[in-house]
């Protein structure tokens, strides 16, 4: 398997970097993988707190087939271990404008690798590149979609419309999407959930501030840090409630503070211990497998760009969720 070192010293990387310097955005976009080929440059630009060479450390890799509706890869990370007790799927950067998420994954990414605490761990720092790497960071991916209301849940078509339509008053940051996995991004995670069958979920947000539970019978974490338990309640085509209530995988969901700015550096640590201690109490020694998903969903990620959903204006008044 190719290294992001490697990469970074491919004869394609050197002329893309020379491009680069000679200004020449057109090329690069005709270069069409020069995201492959540096993704740092992304994510350090765009992540609080994040060094090039944290980002070099994190090796993260393109994840097979996986690209964004606008074709960027989207980019993963195994830590895995000979005899895992768990495999623990950490997801950021769903919604994005909360770039902390990611930032909080590619530390906790360090965190695993200098002890992987017996657990395979699987890091997506970005699910949502397109939301993320533009001039203002956006919460939905490129067609408009909210990838957290865009999961299979039951009755999906009916309650997807409603909860958008009544609850958020059409609020275009939480639009659905036509239909459940609608988009490329949702689509590859749900495929992840089949393909690494995670024993938990670990979805990181913000800026609420608290954390979220869904999942099977199992004692939710009370805190993590400084993040105390508050549950929400489920909403229709979130991660949540699909994997946690549909598909009996755990999730926990952390919503920071802040969207811009990761926690103190020894609050990231406390989070972490906390998750672990939390892991080792409540989901000992493999549970069991969760039934397998359907067949992967393998609509090409070049479908035609639908519509853009109406605009609305927002009320105050409504309590649209995370
Ligand atoms: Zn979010």
């Amino acid at each position: 398997m190719t290294t992001v070192p490697d990469l970074f010293s491919d004869p394609l990387s050197g002329i893309l970097c020379r491009l680069r310097q000679l200004g020449a955005p057109w090329l690069l976009l005709a270069a069409g993988h020069a995201h492959a080929a540096a993704p740092c440059d992304d994510f350090v630009r765009w992540l609080p707190a994040l060094s090039a060479a944290d980002c070099r450390d994190a090796q993260l890799q393109p994840a097979e087939g996986a690209r964004s509706v606008r074709g960027q890869p989207i980019y993963q990370r195994d830590v895995a271990v000979p005899e895992p007790r768990l495999r623990v799927l950490v997801v950021g950067g769903m919604h994005g404008d909360e770039m902390s998420a990611s930032a909080l994954a590619l530390r906790w990414l360090a965190l695993a690798q200098a002890d992987p605490a017996e657990v395979s761990w699987r890091f997506i720092p970005v699910l949502n590149p397109d939301g993320m790497f533009r001039a203002t960071p956006q919460r939905t991916n490129a067609r408009g979609v909210d990838l957290n209301r865009n999961f299979p849940t039951p009755h999906w078509q009916r309650d997807s419309r409603v909860y958008w339509e009544q609850r958020t008053r059409k609020d275009p940051r939480r639009y659905p999407g036509p239909r459940p996995l609608s988009e490329p991004e949702s689509r590859f995670l749900h495929n992840e959930m089949g393909r690494f069958q995670p024993h938990l979920i670990v979805s990181v947000h913000a800026p609420y501030g608290l954390l979220d539970f869904d999942g099977p019978a199992v004692e939710p974490p009370r805190r993590l840090g400084r993040l105390h338990l508050d549950q929400l309640g489920v909403y229709p085509g979130s991660l949540g409630n699909y994997g946690g209530v549909h598909r009996s995988m755990p999730v926990v969901t952390i919503e920071l503070a802040s969207a811009t700015e990761l926690p103190q550096a020894a609050d990231v640590a406390a989070m972490w211990a906390d998750l672990l201690v939390w892991m080792r109490e409540r989901l000992p020694n493999m549970a069991p497998v969760p039934a397998p998903l359907p067949e992967p969903v393998t609509v090409p990620w070049t479908d035609p760009l639908p519509e853009t959903p109406p605009a609305a204006p927002v009320s105050s008044e409504t309590d649209p969720g995370p």
